[in-house]
C-alpha cells in the first residue's frame, strides 16, 4: 500500500496521518524531516531547503525530487509507505509518478481530505497554544474552563502567528495555486478519495477506511 495524504492546511492531516500509519503498518516518508536531518548533519541541501521553509515558501521542485528519489531509491517495489508533505506541486506529483513506474510500482491511492476555506480559517483563528506546556485548545471548540488560563498548567494562552488569520490566508492561497492542481491531475485515474474532512476525526478515519476497502 502506497498512500498519499492532500488536503489544504488545517484540515488535520497531521492526525490522519499518524492514525494510518498505524493501523495500516506503513513508513512514514516525509520530506520535511529529511529536509530537518540534512539541515542538522550541516548537509548544504539541507540548509538550502530551511531557507525555503524558513520564509514559508516551498521547497524547490528539483532539490525535493532528488531527495525523494533518493529516498525511493533505497524501497523495495512493495514497500508499504505513506508519503507526507510531498508531492506539493503538479511537477513534483510527475516526477513522483516517473520514480514509481521506474520501480515498477504506483500509488495505491491519493486521499484528498475537503475542507471550505473559511472552515480553516475558523478552527486556526481560534486555536490557542499554552506557553508553558504547550497544550492546545480551541476559543469555541475546546474552550480552558478560564479565559486565556491553561487548565493543565496555569500557563498564559497565546495565538501563534502561523495561525492567525492573515498567515492561514497566505498559506491557503500557496496551497491553493501550487498544491490544489495536483487533485486535478490525480482525477480520474480511479484512485483518488475525496473525503469530508468537516466532520469529527473518527468518522474522517472511518471514511477513509471504508473507501480503501471499496478502493482494493
Ligand atoms: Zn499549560
Amino acid at each position: 500500500m502506497k498512500l498519499l495524504l492532500m488536503g489544504p492546511p488545517g484540515a488535520g492531516k497531521g492526525s490522519q496521518s499518524k492514525k494510518l500509519v498505524e493501523a495500516y503498518d506503513l513508513q512514514s516518508i516525509s520530506t520535511g524531516e529529511m529536509f530537518r536531518e540534512a539541515y542538522k548533519k550541516g548537509d548544504p541541501m539541507g540548509e538550502k531547503a530551511m531557507e525555503y521553509i524558513r520564509q514559508g515558501e516551498l521547497v524547490d521542485d528539483e532539490l525535493t525530487n532528488r531527495v525523494v528519489r533518493e529516498r525511493l531509491s533505497h524501497e523495495r517495489p512493495d514497500a508499504r509507505f505513506l508519503l507526507d508533505g510531498y508531492p506539493r506541486t503538479v511537477n513534483q506529483a510527475r516526477a513522483l509518478d516517473k520514480i514509481l513506474t521506474e520501480k515498477g510500482t504506483r500509488l495505491t491511492a491519493v486521499i484528498n481530505i475537503v475542507v471550505d476555506k473559511e472552515v480553516i480559517i475558523e478552527r486556526m483563528a481560534g486555536r490557542r497554544v499554552c506557553r508553558q506546556c504547550a497544550a492546545t485548545y480551541h476559543t469555541k471548540f475546546r474552550p480552558p474552563r478560564v479565559e486565556n488560563v491553561c487548565d493543565a498548567c496555569g500557563g498564559d494562552l497565546h495565538q501563534r502567528e502561523d495561525d492567525k488569520p492573515a498567515s492561514v490566508r497566505n498559506r491557503l492561497n500557496i496551497y491553493e495555486s501550487k498544491t490544489r492542481p495536483i487533485i486535478d491531475y490525480y482525477k480520474g485515474r480511479g484512485f483518488l478519495i475525496n473525503i469530508d474532512g468537516e466532520q469529527s476525526f473518527e468518522k474522517v478515519f472511518r471514511d477513509i477506511q471504508r473507501a480503501l476497502r471499496d478502493l482494493t
